[in-house]
């Protein structure tokens, strides 16, 4: 089973989970913008954020074979310090233009306040221009509130349904999001939120149809391994293969499209040993001096 887990925060994971990543068949992932547990100082540290996420994550990733790209965007908890959105908000034009940029993201709400909401719609707006799809977060308190609404500015906005997942689905929300025309996305936790008995639940009654399943695999207590675990959980209790390497493997592929994927052909080998990309090779991917 071939795996592109949509959404993993490898920024906070260890080499040894890139190695277990690829071991459990995960070949690509994609690295959306977040929060990195505290408070910024300054917009500075985003710059250095979107380029490590850009160039040392894709890097490090290739060294394991796994194919990394990244979504840009202002998360919703940071654009609560509008001082500091309003610089972000500058810049997210420069990076959401570079190759591996697969969507703009992560974007919605977090505690639901008007200042979310003004990032929320001009980096929409942006995605709309740039003609990129979106990744939005919903919240995990007060959930079934923020997905509605987030569907909401959308449909305001006059966002096509198909380029956009809404993501951290449960049951609460996922019916809603699909007979809007959007894409679940679905993190599956160790414990909380969303479990793999539950998510079975969801798959049973919805099937393979704008559903994904991803790992999050952010600071919080989650598993980087958590797609392939509840892939297994899922084939353990009868579901067919090719379902199974339809959720995982195409969904996420007809979801970011093919062409900003640029999955290399025969899969990522480590940087430096002849990319296959179409594109990568007119990009100078920079490492930190004394990387190795
Ligand atoms: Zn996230």
């Amino acid at each position: 089973m071939r795996i592109l887990d949509p959404h993993v925060h490898c920024y906070s994971r260890t080499t040894d989970d890139y190695e277990a990543m690829y071991l459990a068949g995960v070949r690509a992932v994609v690295e959306p913008s977040f929060w990195l547990g505290q408070p910024r100082t300054s917009a500075g540290t985003f710059r250095d954020y979107f380029l490590s996420i850009l160039e040392f994550e894709r890097s490090r990733a290739a060294d394991f074979g796994i194919t990394h790209r990244c979504t840009i965007g202002l998360n919703p908890k940071e654009a609560n310090d509008e001082r500091l959105a309003a610089e972000v908000l500058e810049m997210l034009p420069e990076f959401a233009r570079r190759h591996g940029v697969v969507a703009i993201g992560e974007l919605g709400y977090d505690a639901i306040t008007p200042a979310e909401e003004k990032a929320f719609v001009a980096q929409v707006e942006l995605a709309m221009e740039l003609g990129l799809p979106i990744l939005v977060h919903t919240p995990h308190r007060d959930k079934r509130r923020g997905t509605l609404r987030s569907m909401d500015v959308l449909a305001d906005l006059g966002v096509d349904p198909g380029m956009v997942v809404v993501d951290h689905s449960t049951e609460e929300t996922t019916r809603d999001i699909l007979e809007r025309g959007y894409w679940a996305g679905h993190t599956v936790y160790p414990e909380t939120k969303l479990t793999a008995p539950r998510f079975r639940n969801l798959f049973l009654e919805f099937g393979t149809e704008r559903m994904l399943l991803d790992s999050s695999a952010d600071w919080g207590k989650a598993d980087p391994l958590s797609v392939p675990k509840t892939l297994a959980h899922l084939e353990r209790h009868g579901a067919d293969r090719a379902d199974l390497q339809r959720l995982v493997w195409d969904n996420p592929i007809a979801f970011f499209g093919a062409h900003r994927l640029d999955l290399p052909e025969g899969g990522e080998r480590p940087a430096g040993e002849g990319a296959t990309h179409s594109s990568i090779r007119e990009e100078h991917v920079s490492r930190p001096a004394g990387a190795s």
